[in-house]
């Protein structure tokens, strides 16, 4: 069997969220901007319950959720929306971190031509942003400051509270991209300092092609967020288009599950980590970034004298692993988060990422330390 340890890149989506989503499509198809019907009166219902659903695992307001097609669109709304504020404020420094995923990076570049300056702060070796460090990069012109929630790679949880905290007495955006733990850890997005959370639904078990963008008001003032698009004014003209009710819907459902059933979850998520680190231990592998910080879903880990590439050749057949973020696959170019870590280039071309759900299945371990230490040198197994 062909165990999936991919979900880091998706999720399998939960058959109670499959089941929405179908109810969505087939059954209540309305369009939820529709006033003159009951079709469009229920679906609108569905979607400002959806709405709640979201904002409740960010303590946030309902009528703060934009839903967007994915944490990509939200963290370019959240960055580039900016942009117009910036300029009007003469407050063009924003400061992030180097291992942000691309969707942010890339938006960030883009501000970088467009005449802001960008600073992005190194990880620890570990693989997390000291606070401090982003405290000491803070300016006068400051306008934003942009931290994910849990890296993608090593599935390490910034201290996005403390993080928070340095910005108590300054004026910035916080931004969070929270695509890989909203819904999986559930304390760091309830900070009401955090003023734009990105989130995504198919690493939470909902189907792919939507998302949202948490945009808490501060001191009843919401984000000075100008829309990248333009249409018919959905989503407060933030981001127009006929709500995709049945994603929504599914977005909803997935996050009030992921509330109600957490322990559940965490402890299943927690097994299959002891189970995966006990056996790779059997080959001497090291774990890339801090495990007393990761989110119990993933490892990330190098096996002295394996490289990532035959390593997923050696394992097909027995488990679907990758070598760091599916997004940035094609290019086969060294982790950009590994690298900043400071982690030496036979470590970062070893790195494989293994992520699962409370929906894998049980892993043939024993095959997977077969596979793996076929490939190592010998005397490298302990
Ligand atoms: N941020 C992070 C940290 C991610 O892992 C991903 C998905 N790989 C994204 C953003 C993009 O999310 P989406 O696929 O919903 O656009």
């Amino acid at each position: 069997m062909n165990v999936y340890l991919d979900c880091n890149a998706t999720t399998p989506v939960e058959p109670r969220v499959a089941e929405e989503l179908l109810r969505f499509t087939v059954e209540e198809f309305g369009n939820a901007s529709s006033r003159t019907h009951s079709y469009g009166a229920r679906a609108k219902k569905r979607v400002a319950e959806a709405r709640e659903q979201v904002a409740g695992l960010a303590s946030a307001r309902p009528d703060e959720v934009v839903f967007t097609s994915g944490a990509t669109e939200a963290n370019n709304i959240a960055l580039l929306g900016l942009e117009e504020e910036g300029r009007a404020s003469g407050r063009r420094h924003i400061v992030s971190s180097m291992i942000e995923h691309k969707s942010v990076l890339e938006p960030l570049e883009e501000l970088a031509r467009r005449g802001f300056e960008i600073d992005l702060v190194s990880p620890t070796r570990g693989g997390w942003i000291e606070p401090n460090a982003v405290a000491e990069r803070l300016r006068e012109d400051t306008l934003c400051v942009s931290v994910m929630h849990v890296n993608n790679e090593t599935g390490v949880v910034q201290p996005i509270s403390e993080v928070a905290g340095c910005l108590a007495d300054h004026p910035a955006y916080l931004h969070v991209d929270a695509a890989q733990g909203f819904g999986k850890d559930l304390i760091q997005c309830r900070d009401a300092r955090i003023d734009l959370i990105s989130v995504s639904a198919h690493k939470l078990y909902a189907p792919k092609g939507v998302g949202a963008l948490i945009a808490r008001r501060r001191a009843g003032k919401r984000p000075p967020l100008a829309p990248l698009m333009f249409g018919g004014g959905q989503e407060h003209g933030l981001r127009p288009g006929t709500i995709a009710v049945a994603h929504c819907a599914s977005l909803g459902l997935a996050c009030q599950i992921a509330s109600s059933e957490h322990p559940q979850r965490r402890e299943r998520w927690e097994g299959m980590r002891a189970e995966a680190l006990a056996a790779l231990c059997k080959l001497g592998a090291e774990q890339n970034g801090d495990p007393e910080r990761t989110l119990a879903t993933t490892v990330n880990v190098s096996v002295p004298g394996v490289d990532a590439e035959a390593a997923m050749v050696a394992l097909k057949g027995t488990v679907a692993v990758s070598n760091g973020s599916a997004c940035t696959s094609q290019s086969y170019s060294p982790s950009h988060v590994l690298q900043a870590m400071g982690l030496d280039s036979s470590r970062v071309a070893g790195a494989l990422r293994l992520s699962w759900s409370h929906l894998t299945p049980a892993v043939e371990w024993t095959a997977v330390v077969r596979a793996l230490g076929a490939l190592a040198p010998a005397g490298a197994q302990q």
